[in-house]
């Protein structure tokens, strides 16, 4: 068990207060940029409350949810906090998302609002809801008298995240003020996140990393944004350098594609690249490393527990290790399974109306109750944290066990292959079999899996090497560039 370091969440303990703090200083200083214009601390917090008061108007009280969707603006930001301030219960949702996955969270989580952008989907939602009240991230609703802000506590709920890990009809993880605060705060802390840095931001605000990691944590450090919508490299490079941008998260996919462009070396303007939600091949690390010059850290969260583990600001970027648990982050693995379980003041204290699925997402041990991650991990000897796989994606052949994980950064460096991934899929003689789906590198013929069990037979045992390679076009993958092992698994039973 790794023992967390000393931490205190700042003053009042609730995100929406500690943001208000650190923005009612210095009004006129630059927070949030898009769409070609600066919107600065002073103006957000009064739209914040002006939002406020429509929402109010609008019959909403605290604890009341309301959905909120939209591609990344500063509507969408203003509307975020105005919720927050108002002891709203904001549930983000993935602007991907189509009507029966809408309708499910529709259902789960019973809004009384939805604040959304996209083409169509206020008739949709009032169709699953009719009482429900619809409008844009606009908010073009009556202004109203501006209700009580910032006085919830830090247990109130303050958001509701939808995440099925990548599998499973989605459980909404309750996250309170505290949480989300201390999600910020760790990160503030572990990066050196001040109001002086700049970060380039394309991630979607309806997952933890854009949101929780990369809006939160400029809130609260009073830094500034540039906010994108989407990924699109070029403007990625060129707003790095004509913004004087001093951060970029990304998830490995982007990073995929950063490091073939000529313009690359611009990343090594940046004081901090972050990579996260999904893991960062070592052999992508060592290409960033040598083509662009950066050492990227690769950090772990999750949506029920924003973010747990880093590597360091200073010291050593390990390449395929996740590093060091997060300040006031308690981690340990559990005997036998080697689970990585956590405890903290991020952590989520369960999922919306589920007691159910937290019965299977607890457990109890030293302290009280650590959540499951589902994530399976191992801890070298000097501290640093490695994820070698989820637990339901482990592969059962002929009794032994193979992390995917382990399998795709092998043969991931052979020339042939440009992206891959392995699972398991049924086998009448060995349980599972391993099959290795990979997109070829452009001009190269596609290896054959004996080609590929002879490539990788140095470095692992016969039992973990492929049995069959399935050449396809792409990996499915979801917003965040995960991939979708069980669609793999699907398509071949379905064949
Ligand atoms: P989500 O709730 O969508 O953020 O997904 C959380 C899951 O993403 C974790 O449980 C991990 O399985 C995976 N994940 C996040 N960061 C990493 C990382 N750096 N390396 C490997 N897996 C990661």
């Amino acid at each position: 068990m790794v023992a967390p370091p000393a931490f205190r969440l700042p003053d009042p303990g609730t995100i929406s207060g500690a943001w208000s703090a650190r923005l009612s200083d210095d009004p006129d200083r630059l927070l949030l940029h898009a769409d070609g214009v600066w919107t600065n601390r002073g103006d957000f917090l009064d739209r914040t409350a002006v939002v406020a008061g429509r929402l109010a108007g609008a019959g909403l009280v605290a604890g009341d949810r309301v959905l909120l969707s939209g591609p990344s603006s500063v509507d969408l930001a203003v509307a975020h906090v105005a919720c927050l301030r108002s002891g709203l219960v904001v549930v983000p949702v993935n602007g991907g998302y189509t009507r029966n996955e809408l309708a499910h969270i529709v259902a789960d989580s019973r809004p009384s609002a939805a604040l959304v952008d996209q083409k169509g989907w206020k008739e949709i939602l009032v169709g699953l809801a009719p009482e429900l009240r619809a409008a844009g991230t606009d908010v073009c609703w009556d202004d109203a008298p501006v209700p009580n802000l910032d006085s919830v506590g830090p247990a109130d709920p303050a958001l509701i995240g939808y995440t099925s890990g990548t599998t499973g009809a989605p459980k909404g993880a309750v996250l309170t003020q505290a949480n989300l605060l201390a999600g910020a705060e760790s990160v503030r802390q572990a990066w050196h996140w001040t109001a002086e840095d700049r970060l380039l931001l394309c991630l979607p605000l309806f997952h933890m990393h854009g949101l929780g990691v990369g809006l939160h944590g400029t809130l609260l450090t009073g830094g500034s944004a540039v906010l994108h919508q989407g990924f699109d490299q070029h403007r990625v490079l060129g707003d790095i350098g004509s913004h004087g941008c001093t951060m970029f998260f990304g998830v490995p996919t982007m990073y995929h594609h950063l490091v073939d462009d000529s313009e690359v070396g611009t990343l090594s303007s940046l004081r901090l690249c972050v990579s996260g939600s999904a893991p960062l091949s070592p052999l992508l690390h060592g290409r960033l490393r040598d083509r662009a010059g950066i050492s990227v850290l690769e950090r772990y969260g999750m949506t029920e527990t924003v973010m747990l583990v880093s590597n360091p600001y200073e010291g050593e970027r390990r390449a395929g290790s996740v590093g060091f648990p997060l300040p006031g982050v308690e981690l340990r693995l559990a005997e036998g399974t080697g689970e990585i379980q956590v405890r903290g003041p991020n952590v989520f204290d369960g999922y919306w109306e589920r007691p159910d699925a937290d019965d299977q997402a607890f457990v109890d041990g030293p302290g009280g109750r650590w959540f499951r991650t589902g994530d399976l991990g191992s801890v070298d000897d000097d501290g640093y944290v490695s994820i070698v796989g989820r637990s339901k994606e482990l592969i059962i052949t002929g009794g032994f066990n193979v992390h995917p994980r382990e399998v795709d950064d092998t043969l991931a460096a052979h020339p042939g292959v440009s992206e891959v991934a392995v699972a398991g899929v049924p086998s009448e003689e060995w349980g599972e079999d391993v099959v290795a789906w990979i997109v070829p590198t452009p001009g190269a013929p596609p290896p054959t899996a004996e080609v590929l069990r002879d490539f990788g037979r140095n470095h692992l045992a016969a039992h973990k090497l492929p049995r069959r390679v399935v050449v396809t076009g792409s990996l499915p993958r979801n917003a965040l560039g995960k991939v979708l092992r069980h669609e793999l698994r699907e398509a071949v039973s379905d064949e």
